[in-house]
């Protein structure tokens, strides 16, 4: 196609003549042509187009004055924006049922309640619906809380929980860790890390960074491994840690193969710019009361 043939067609179709919705009863929508009869798209806006559609598909009008169109396209308009208006009610419906599905997910997860729970907190839902709103049951009806679902949305959370984790560690200059080992009431040991970190802002926040549980045994070595592995799940590197809190445990503390022992190694290691301090305080017990 030439360069000027080219731009004369750019130009037709840029505009939608509002003339046309009478003379060929088409109307314009998200910048494309839609027939008011068939609601066919068009998206090139060319007047021979809309015409060739027009005669071809919907030739009883052709023999319409301009007034007989112009009331059958103000009532043929009227029609598609009431359709218009129940999907647009119908995906907001969608919306809100999927907002509370997630909403009963994360209840599940905080109280650490069984995932089939939620199935039986639908049936209470819905009950409680026919007594009080029997008019929107239907609504209830179609919030998702089959225990498959739950595993899902509780996924989507945790992993979103860790985005928002990543992006606000990229952002500090510096942190610190505090750690603290106790046994829950299966009597796994569990190592709980918590970091408190500042940006260029000098915005400071402090947050729940794991929960790892430790197996088989509860060295030094395994701590470090397991701050290490911490440490690359959110992608925080060594150099950006200051100081590190344990509770004096000697597995955290001990001198020669503790934890502390094993960081203060690795940074040498790595030679950083600078050394990190240890601390053995009881702030950490106040972090745990705090979180849990
Ligand atoms: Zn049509």
């Amino acid at each position: 196609m030439s360069q000027s043939k080219k731009r004369k067609v750019d130009l037709e179709c840029r505009i939608f003549n509002e003339a046309w919705t009478v003379k060929y009863l088409f109307t314009n929508i998200n910048k494309k042509a839609i027939c008011l009869v068939c609601q066919e798209t068009i998206a090139v806006f060319k007047e021979y187009n809309l015409n060739r559609h027009f005669t071809t598909k919907h030739p009883k009008y052709a023999s319409h004055s301009l007034k007989e169109l112009q009331t059958v396209a103000e009532n043929l308009a009227k029609n598609l924006n009431k359709q218009q208006n129940i999907f647009t009610k119908q995906s907001n419906i969608e919306k809100s049922t999927t907002k509370a599905s997630y909403v009963v997910a994360h209840k599940i997860a905080k109280f650490c309640k069984p995932f089939s729970e939620a199935e039986f907190v639908k049936q209470c839902m819905v009950q409680v619906s026919e007594i009080c709103c029997p008019e929107k049951k239907h609504i209830f009806e179609n919030v998702s809380l089959s225990r498959r679902t739950i595993v899902r949305r509780i996924e989507n959370i945790s992993g979103n929980l860790l985005h928002q984790l990543r992006t606000k560690i990229a952002d500090f200059t510096y942190c610190s860790l505090a750690l603290d080992e106790s046994c829950d009431i299966t009597d796994t040991s569990q190592l709980l890390i918590f970091i408190r970190g500042i940006n260029k802002k000098c915005e400071i926040s402090e947050d729940l960074l794991s929960v790892h549980p430790m197996k088989d045994t509860t060295t030094g070595e395994d701590f470090f491994l397991a701050v290490e592995e911490c440490l690359v799940k959110v992608s925080l590197t060594w150099n950006k840690i200051v100081s590190v809190t344990t509770d004096g445990c000697p597995s955290l503390t001990g001198k020669n193969v503790g934890l502390l022992k094993r960081i203060r190694d690795k940074v040498k290691e790595l030679q950083t710019e600078h050394d990190i301090l240890f601390f053995a305080a009881l702030f950490i017990k106040k972090c745990y009361a705090e979180k849990f």
